[in-house]
């Protein structure tokens, strides 16, 4: 029941960031030096990367790298919690000037984006009902599963699909696709390990982990900053240069240890 409950505080939270960002959001044009306001699309639902808490305020690793480093570099931005394939259409048409959403680094995505310096490892995996019968990737066999529109997750769904003779449905965000399994409609859904090992540790989510790429398989790779290719590449340099500095002084891992102590 309390997971319910935090579900629906997350979802009612990021409308109610949305109103705030519509209210101060006039008078940004991208660029920073002259003033002006960044603005960082991220994805809506997506712990402990990014999230809003009870009071409807945008937490997490990402957001609060965002801060640290917009601090160290002196720019201001206003976060757009648009959900992950928003985000990057946002990215690509230029009405964002950046993204930061658990996004892993490909070279696919090269053509299209630049990317900062990587900032955390991570890899995909498969997860099922805790209690249900799947307990690999060959239970899928006829089966419908879950995935997340334009994420490297969904890539490694559909590259094993014939394989293993599963269908997919595609979900735009993480919370909506878990509860798609939860409610037995999907057997099974496809995540980055951190976000699906973190809602199943948390107690959010009764989950298991059936499946999981090598740490060495293209699927596995790192989480960067994005801006469009060719664009921003001031922003992009004051993100590097300020995760050099959070790296350096200790800031990146005690955001990092804050989350994980909450956990
Ligand atoms: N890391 C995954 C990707 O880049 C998923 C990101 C997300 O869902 N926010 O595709």
């Amino acid at each position: 029941m309390s997971n319910n409950i935090s579900r629906r505080a997350f979802l009612g939270g990021s409308g109610i960031l949305a109103l705030a960002l519509a209210a101060c959001g006039g008078s940004s044009d991208g660029g920073s030096a002259d003033g002006a306001v960044y603005k960082i699309a991220t994805d809506t639902v997506f712990a402990p990367f990014e999230y809003a808490d009870v009071d409807g305020t945008y937490v997490g690793i990402d957001i609060d790298i965002l801060a640290a480093i917009a601090a160290d570099q002196g720019f201001e931005y206003e976060l757009e919690p648009l959900g992950f394939n928003a985000a990057l259409q946002a990215v690509q048409s230029g009405q964002s000037d950046g993204m930061i959403a658990g996004m892993s680094i490909t070279d696919e995505r090269k053509e299209i984006f630049d990317f900062s310096d990587p900032y955390y490892d991570s890899t995909v995996c498969c997860a099922a009902l805790a209690s249900g019968d799947i307990a690999s990737l060959d239970d899928l066999a006829g089966k419908t599963v879950a995935v997340k529109t334009g994420t490297m997750s969904e890539s490694w769904a559909l590259s094993i699909q014939d394989q293993y003779g599963f269908t997919t449905v595609q979900f735009d965000d993480s919370d909506v696709m878990y509860q798609d399994v939860i409610a037995g409609n999907s057997v099974a859904c496809f995540e980055d390990t951190p976000i699906m090992a973190y809602a199943i540790a948390t107690g959010n989510v009764d989950l298991k982990l059936v499946a999981e790429v090598e740490s060495d398989s293209e699927y596995a790779t790192p989480y960067g900053f994005a801006v469009k290719k060719g664009e921003n590449a001031e922003l992009l340099a004051a993100f590097n240069a300020g995760l050099a500095a959070i790296m350096e002084d200790g800031t990146y891992n005690e955001i990092l240890e804050k989350y994980v102590a909450t956990a």
